[in-house]
């Protein structure tokens, strides 16, 4: 088996046994693997990181074809993100972002976008720009990188464009017309076109380009309220247990 090398961000770790430690990664070239680090709690120099949750670094690994639980033989540190560590909220929402990967992302399938994404998000996030905002474009852009985006582009229903009142209906996953709003369940929230244009803004659009958006508090509130219950309702995450219901609320 050829050795890989590869950029990863470090999502977890646990100590194996008396000497060594399991890391789950995810690679820019690899998607979300799992690998174990023999013997670094023994001898911490034997390795060129200390593998900080959230730190990117550039690991070799041979990979292990039965065990899914691949041999990293180097580990070295590019970015420990050291800005962010000193504020507990850019903790949370860094361990948060890593978190959802850990969840959302499957094992072993590369996603060159996704690990970028990540990287933006941490990055901004070490620069001190806003929690809130990244933590929110970061969301609704993994979202559709997994194809779990809430669908806006017309009713779920009916699929008319919609042209006056929206309605969002978690349960179906999109909007919903004034029509096929009114003769559904009890169920659909109305929604502001300003709500529907940011979502939409933030998934057509480079990270960079929507960190420029201003959004009213109103708007914020019905973001945040969708990504949440939509996190909920079709991904079985629930953001309430969760730290970053400081950050987004
Ligand atoms: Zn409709």
């Amino acid at each position: 088996m050829p050795v890989h090398k590869t950029e990863a961000i470090v999502l977890k770790t646990f100590d194996f046994r008396e000497t060594s430690l399991i890391a789950h990664f995810f690679t820019k070239d690899y998607g979300r693997i799992n690998g174990i680090l023999k013997g670094i709690r023994k001898d911490p120099r034997k390795f060129a990181s200390t593998l900080e949750p959230f730190s990117i670094n550039e690991i070799i690994f041979y990979p292990s074809r039965s065990s899914g639980l691949h041999l990293v033989s180097q580990c070295d540190l590019r970015d420990n993100f050291n800005s962010a560590r000193a504020r507990l909220e850019s903790v949370a929402s860094a361990s948060y972002a890593v978190d959802l990967i850990s969840r959302l992302m499957p094992a072993e399938e590369k996603n060159e976008d996704a690990y970028r994404l990540a990287c933006f998000a941490l990055q901004q996030i070490n620069k001190g720009d806003d929690s809130e905002k990244v933590l929110r474009i970061f969301i609704i852009k993994l979202l559709k990188l997994i194809g779990f985006q809430p669908r806006l582009d017309g009713c779920v229903m009916c699929n008319k464009n919609i042209l006056e009142s929206a309605y969002f209906n978690i349960r179906r996953g999109g909007l919903l017309c004034q029509a096929c709003a009114s003769h559904s369940a009890n169920d659909s929230t109305g929604v502001l076109k300003g709500t529907i244009a940011s979502i939409a803004h933030m998934e057509k659009n480079r990270g960079e380009d929507s960190l420029r958006l201003e959004l009213t508090p109103q708007i914020k509130n019905e973001l945040d309220g969708i990504i949440r219950n939509f996190m909920e309702f079709h991904l079985q995450i629930n953001l309430k247990s969760r730290q970053l219901i400081e950050v987004l609320s």
